[in-house]
């Protein structure tokens, strides 16, 4: 178990919080997108071995998204953000 720090209830257990997703995946326009484009957004995803920009959500807090950068590897976490932030792309 690691801990992680909600931008507003502070640090907590990591089974207070729910793995959400990539948070760098953009969401094609579904009126302009091929159906191999809409399959690759739904179902394709990268499994990197290092830092990531990952969405987590506050589950049993105050249910917020926010933003987390984490380190695959190590679970290490550098950086938590409300979603209004922009995270400028995981390190390698
Ligand atoms: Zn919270």
């Amino acid at each position: 178990m690691f801990v992680i720090k909600c931008p507003w209830c502070g640090q907590r257990g990591q089974k207070e919080f729910t793995y959400i997703g990539d948070s760098n995946v953009k969401r094609p326009d579904p009126n302009l997108a091929s159906d191999k484009e809409w399959s690759d957004y739904i179902f394709l995803r990268k499994n990197p071995k290092g830092w990531h920009d990952e969405l987590w959500q506050h589950t049993t807090g105050c249910r917020v998204i926010f933003k987390v950068q984490r380190n695959t590897v190590t679970h290490e976490i550098r950086l938590t953000l409300p979603l209004s932030n922009k995270i400028s792309g995981a390190e390698k």
